[in-house]
C-alpha cells in the first residue's frame, strides 16, 4: 500500500536567518502557498554571539517558529543545519537532516548551482526591498540603536527583546 506522501511539491528555503526579517517572510509566505510543505534550513547553525552571527540555532528556531505561527502558515519544519566546509558534500548535509524535498528556494549563485548539481529544481526567489531587508542591515540597526524592530516580524522583535539580542549584539561588537 503506498503512503500518502508525493515529496515532489516539497520545498527547502535555507539561510542563516540572523535574524528572521521581512525579506524573508515575503518568501515563505510565497513558497507556503505554493508547496504542499516547506522546510526551513537554517544555516550556519554551529555559530552564535559573533557579530554576524549573534543568535543560536535554538533562538533562531524561535523566532522562525513564532514569527510562522503568527502568520497563520502551519505546513513547515525548521532544521538546524551546520556548515561542513565542504561545498561538494554540503548538499547531502542538508539532505540527510531534512524531510524529503525536491524543490530548493535561493537567490545565493553557490546554493543554486550547488542543488542544480545534485539534480534538485531551483526556483526564483524574488528579493523583496533589499535595501531595507537584509540581515545585516537589522544587525547595524540593532548595534546603532536605530529602529531595527520594524524590519523583523513582531514576534522576532519580541523574543529578540526578551533576550537582550541588541544588548548582546552591541557588546559583542565592543573591542577590548
Ligand atoms: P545577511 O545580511 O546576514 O547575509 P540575508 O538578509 O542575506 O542576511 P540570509 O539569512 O543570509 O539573509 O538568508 C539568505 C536567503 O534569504 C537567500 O536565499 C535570500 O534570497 C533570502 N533573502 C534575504 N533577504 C531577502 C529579501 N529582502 N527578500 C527576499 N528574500 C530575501
Ligand atoms: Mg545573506
Amino acid at each position: 500500500m503506498a503512503s500518502g506522501h508525493n515529496f515532489s511539491n516539497y520545498s527547502l528555503i535555507i539561510g542563516r536567518f540572523q535574524p528572521i526579517h521581512k525579506g524573508h517572510m515575503e518568501v515563505i509566505k510565497k513558497c507556503a502557498a505554493e508547496s504542499d510543505h516547506i522546510t526551513i534550513g537554517i544555516g550556519s547553525a554551529q555559530y552564535s554571539h559573533e557579530r554576524n552571527n549573534p543568535f543560536t540555532a535554538g533562538e533562531r528556531y524561535l523566532m522562525i517558529d513564532e514569527s510562522l505561527r503568527e502568520e497563520g502558515i502551519s505546513n513547515y519544519f525548521i532544521v538546524p543545519i551546520e556548515d561542513l566546509n565542504r561545498y561538494s558534500l554540503w548538499v547531502y548535509q542538508v539532505k540527510t537532516m531534512s524531510p524529503p524535498f525536491s524543490k530548493v528556494y535561493s537567490n545565493n549563485p553557490l546554493t543554486r548551482r550547488l542543488f542544480s548539481e545534485a539534480g534538485y529544481a531551483v526556483k526564483d526567489s524574488p528579493l523583496y526591498n533589499r535595501e531595507l531587508y537584509s540581515g545585516t542591515a537589522v544587525r547595524e540597526k540593532m548595534a546603532a540603536d536605530g529602529d531595527w524592530r520594524g524590519l523583523v516580524p513582531s514576534a522576532a522583535a519580541r523574543i529578540i527583546d526578551e533576550i537582550s539580542g541588541a544588548e548582546r549584539l552591541k557588546e559583542i561588537s565592543g573591542t577590548d
